[in-house]
C-alpha cells in the first residue's frame, strides 16, 4: 500500500501518520520527493482501513500495490538505485563490466586474466571458487584456496572481486574477502541462504533462476532486502526454453520490464545465456541497447583447456576488442562503459 501525500503536508502531519501506521506493526518507508512525497507501507496492510486513513491531514490518496514485492518496487523508490562498491558506481551512468574465468584455476591464471581485463576497462574481477556443477564428478572449484587467489589478484590489480557463495557454511569468509557476493541461478530460491545474506551488508549479485519468472526473481530479492541488505543487483543469465541450440535463451525483454518494475540495477550475462563464445559480442550489444546497467562476461586465457565453461569463454584479446566496440553502443544510450 502506498500513501501519496499532499504537497503541503507538514513534517508533523507525516509524523502523526507514520506513528499511527506503525501501531499496526507495519513498517513505513518515507520518500520525500521534489513534487510528491510518498509513504510505502510494508507488511500486512490488510489491517489498514483505507477510508479512515484517507481522512488524515496531509493525505492525498491511498493506493494498493498489486505486486507482492515491496522493497525492490520502483513505486516505493522512483529513482534508480546506485551503489558505490569499492569506488565503482553500480546502477549509474557507467555500464559496469564484471569479467573473469568461470573457475579460478591457479594464481598465475587469475592474476594474468585480472591484469588483462583491467587494461580493457573491466570494473570487477569475477571468478568462481565454489562451482555448483550439474555433475558431482565435475570440477567443483578450488574452494577456499580459490578465494585466496582471488584476493591476491585483487591485491595485484586493485580490481574489486565477485564470487559465488553456495552455502551459508562459508558466509563469514565471503563477507571478509569479496566485494560482491554472487548468488547463482541454482540458488536463487534457496530461501535460507537468501535470509542469511540479507543479514549482511555485502552487495549481492542475484542471478535469475533457471526457469524463474520475473516475479519469483523479484521475490527472491525481497528475501534479501527484507533482512536489511538493500544492495541487490539483478542479473539476467538466460532461462530454460524449448530451444536447445543455445545453452539458455537470453530474455532480453526482462531488461525493460525490470527497469519499469524495480529500482535495482539490472545486469546481463551473455556467456551463460548462450553457452557460445561467438555469441557474446552480439548479445552484449543487445543488452546495452535494451537498457542493461552492466555485463558479466566469462573470460579465460585458454578456453580450450578451461576447467569449466570453456565453450562460452572469450579470450582476453577478444574481450578487449568487444569492449572497444561497446563504447559506441553505450554512447547511443547516453551511457559510458
Ligand atoms: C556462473 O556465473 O559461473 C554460473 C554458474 O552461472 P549461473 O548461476 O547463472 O548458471
Ligand atoms: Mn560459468
Amino acid at each position: 500500500m502506498i500513501i501519496v501525500l499532499k504537497s503541503k503536508a507538514t513534517q508533523e502531519d507525516i509524523q502523526i501518520l507514520v506513528s499511527k501506521i506503525k501501531e499496526y506493526g507495519i513498517d513505513v518507508q518515507i520518500t520525500i520527493g521534489k513534487e510528491t512525497s510518498i509513504l510505502g507501507l510494508i507488511g500486512d496492510t490488510s489491517v489498514i482501513d483505507k477510508e479512515r486513513f484517507a481522512c488524515y491531514k496531509g493525505v492525498d490518496k491511498i493506493m494498493t500495490v498489486q505486486e507482492p514485492f515491496k522493497k525492490s518496487n520502483r513505486k516505493f523508490h522512483p529513482e534508480n538505485s546506485v551503489y558505490d562498491i569499492a569506488g565503482v558506481k553500480v546502477g549509474g551512468k557507467k555500464i559496469v563490466v564484471m569479467a573473469g574465468p568461470c573457475s579460478v584455476e591457479s594464481n598465475d591464471q587469475i592474476i594474468d586474466i585480472a591484469k588483462k581485463i583491467k587494461a580493457s576497462g573491466a570494473s570487477f574481477l569475477r571468478g568462481g571458487a565454489f562451482k555448483p556443477r550439474t555433475s558431482p564428478y565435475a570440477f567443483q572449484g578450488l574452494e577456499l584456496e580459490g578465494l585466496k587467489m582471488l584476493r591476491e589478484a585483487k591485491q595485484a590489480t586493485g580490481l574489486p572481486i565477485v564470487s559465488e557463495l553456495v552455502s551459508t557454511r562459508y558466509l563469514d569468509q565471503f563477507v571478509d574477502c569479496v566485494d560482491i557476493i554472487q548468488i547463482g541461478a541454482r540458488n536463487m530460491q534457496n530461501f535460507e541462504l537468501l535470509k542469511e545474506i540479507g543479514h549482511t551488508r555485502k552487495p549481492i549479485f542475484l542471478k535469475r533462476g533457471l526457469s524463474s519468472t520475473i516475479e519469483e526473481w523479484l521475490m527472491a530479492s525481497e528475501y534479501i532486502m527484507a533482512g536489511g541488505n538493500e544492495k541487490v543487483i539483478l542479473c539476467e543469465r538466460g532461462i530454460r526454453t524449448y530451444e536447445t541450440y543455445t545453452r539458455n535463451t537470453l530474455d532480453l525483454s526482462a531488461i525493460p520490464v525490470l527497469k519499469r518494475l524495480t529500482h535495482l540495477p539490472v545486469m546481463v550475462d551473455p556467456s551463460h545465456a548462450t553457452g557460445l563464445s561467438w555469441a557474446v559480442e552480439a548479445l552484449s550489444k543487445a543488452a546495452i541497447a535494451a537498457g542493461a546497467d552492466g555485463l558479466m562476461i566469462e573470460v579465460h586465457n585458454d578456453p580450450a583447456n578451461a576447467k569449466s565453461d570453456g565453450a562460452q569463454s572469450i579470450t582476453p584479446e577478444n574481450f578487449d576488442s568487444i569492449m572497444k566496440k561497446l563504447g559506441k553502443y553505450a554512447e547511443l544510450e547516453e551511457r559510458e562503459i
